[in-house]
């Protein structure tokens, strides 16, 4: 059954319309019952500064007007969405945010936490039930994880979702640590250079697929969510886990984050920071061409 839900008038919405909220240490009322510490809005404010940042350096407004929030319960995507309503409240973020939940019946997933919290915020939102956790029973062998065809069942919903909503723009909450996750699992396993993008077009040419978190780390989207009292809902309930590969790659880069603190930084830098001419794919660059000139 798919239900949507309009927001009900309230202080938040009246707030929400009003554009001059551009002050540094003016907050959204959804922060009102957050602790007042310098720490916590030092981290407020640098995980703001970098989704701003994120938008910026991706053009992830260009064109992008109408964007559909995939909200699951987890830490990283209330983050987001309470980070980009704060931006939109501030006037600088032009678009319409729609969030979506979409339960796909995993056993005791509790039905009642996601539309109350997002009614609460006054969040225009659309919760969906799609029993793709029986699909993924079915398909996939006993002893195997079932991540990979559960994010590919949920992500073509969601497409499907954003497309009847009128969106223009999938918008995910993957934050740095995913990123880097990616990259080495098909750096390891792959055998090829890529990850996930910041922005990226769907195949079919007419949704873009955001993550506005993507210089965010993840430690700071835990303390945030936890200093938010989000009402998260544990990702446990499938009876799955992530696949060994990445709970792999995750203890490698904490423990190079441990022994060398500030190189996960480093290598999302890197990520970003590209040399066609210094690596081997003659896809990207030209070394056919390459001549050299002699001196005379
Ligand atoms: S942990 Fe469970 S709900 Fe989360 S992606 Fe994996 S299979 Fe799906």
């Amino acid at each position: 059954m798919d239900i949507a839900i309009q927001p009900s008038a309230s202080d938040l919405e009246d707030l929400s319309s009003s554009p001059d909220h551009t002050g540094d240490d003016v907050m959204h009322p959804i922060f009102a019952k957050m602790p007042t510490s310098v720490s916590f809005n030092k981290l407020r404010k640098r995980l703001l500064r970098q989704v701003r940042q994120a938008i910026e350096d991706f053009g992830m407004l260009n064109g992008q007007k109408r964007w559909l929030i995939g909200v699951s319960g987890g830490k990283d995507s209330y983050s987001l969405l309470a980070l980009l309503m704060d931006l939109q409240w501030r006037g600088l973020l032009p678009v319409e945010l729609i969030a979506c939940n979409l339960d796909q019946g995993q056993p005791n997933f509790p039905k009642h936490i996601l539309p109350e919290y997002l009614s609460s915020i006054g969040v225009k939102h659309r919760i969906e039930y799609r029993d793709t956790y029986s699909i993924v029973k079915e398909k996939v062998p006993a002893g195997g994880t079932y991540c990979a065809l559960c994010s590919r069942l949920r992500r073509g919903n969601l497409y499907r979702i954003a497309r009847e909503e009128g969106c223009d723009a999938l918008v995910l909450g993957h934050h740095r640590e995913d990123i880097l996750e990616t990259f080495f699992m098909n750096f390891f396993h792959g055998g090829r250079l890529a990850t996930m993008p910041a922005k990226l077009l769907n195949d079919e040419g007419d949704l873009m697929v955001m993550r506005p978190l993507a210089y965010a780390a993840e430690d700071d989207l835990a303390k945030f969510a936890a200093a938010m009292e989000f009402p998260i809902i544990p990702c446990d309930l499938c009876g799955s886990q992530d696949g060994l590969e990445r709970n792999a790659m995750k203890a490698m880069l904490s423990d190079i984050e441990r022994r060398m603190p500030g190189r996960k930084d480093t290598m999302l830098r890197a990520l970003g920071h590209v040399s066609p001419s210094h690596l081997l794919d003659p896809k990207l660059f030209d070394f056919q061409s390459l001549f050299a000139e002699p001196k005379a």
